[in-house]
């Protein structure tokens, strides 16, 4: 497998933000959102084989616990991956995908926890969604909505409700996108969406979802890669 990069940090945006995890980035992506901050990913990285990235998991976290599966877009590289993710599985590991919605994923290993992205207009990806992959979504898996402006939230606002996704899943996230030449100071200047802004619009149309922040971003310096 081509792999960006294999780290342990905190996870940052999703219901399991705050926890230790092992990140395992793979390379290549086939969208180019206009605020993607792992434009790093697109090219390059190394190849691996299973049992390598199983043994710098383990290494990184020898008892357990959780693993995110990103990139860049993970699912490019399915073949390969879902017999990895079912070996993480046996041995004892929680994983996380976090995937960007465009690719099937009626073949992720059901107890594997989908955080699915559903791309905004201004992301410049938007209709990408890859519609049947509601069917896919289970009690324990996420949807998140980067938002950059009115319009976005706007869209996310109606598709939560069109397509019933508070029922369908765990949580439904609306997260404000961050600069991607967002540096020093860690805080929310750097969003393109002012979070006060969008909690203001979410209480007064009474959405079920909830804000997310990129924890990672106000902890470290946004800039700062593996993280
Ligand atoms: S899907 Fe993710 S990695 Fe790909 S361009 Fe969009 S934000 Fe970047």
């Amino acid at each position: 497998m081509q792999i960006t990069e294999i780290y342990k940090s905190l996870q940052g945006e999703s219901t399991y933000a705050g926890l230790p995890c092992v990140f395992v980035r793979l390379t290549g992506c086939n969208l180019r959102c206009s605020w993607c901050d792992s434009e790093y990913t697109f090219q390059g990285g190394r190849k691996m084989t299973a049992e390598e990235m199983r043994d710098e998991v383990k290494r990184l976290s020898p008892n357990g616990g959780l693993i995110e599966i990103t990139g860049g877009e993970p699912m490019l590289q399915e073949r390969e991956l879902v017999p990895l993710m079912q070996q993480f599985l046996a041995t004892g590991y929680r994983v996380l995908l976090e995937t960007s919605g465009e690719r099937p994923l009626e073949r992720v290993p059901p107890e594997v926890i989908k955080i699915v992205d559903v791309k905004c207009p201004d992301s410049g990806a938007a209709d990408t969604f890859h519609i049947e992959n509601l069917e896919a979504l289970t009690a324990q898996d996420e949807v998140k909505f980067v938002l950059s402006g009115r319009a976005d939230y706007e869209f996310a606002r109606d598709f939560t409700s069109r397509y019933r996704l508070a029922e369908r899943v765990n949580a439904v996230i609306f997260s404000p996108a961050f600069r991607k030449d967002a540096t020093g100071s860690r805080d929310s200047s750097h969003c393109l969406l002012d979070p006060q802004e969008l909690a203001e619009w979410m209480l007064a149309d009474d959405v079920p979802a909830r804000l997310g922040l990129q924890l990672h971003k106000f902890i470290w310096d946004p800039a700062v890669k593996g993280v």
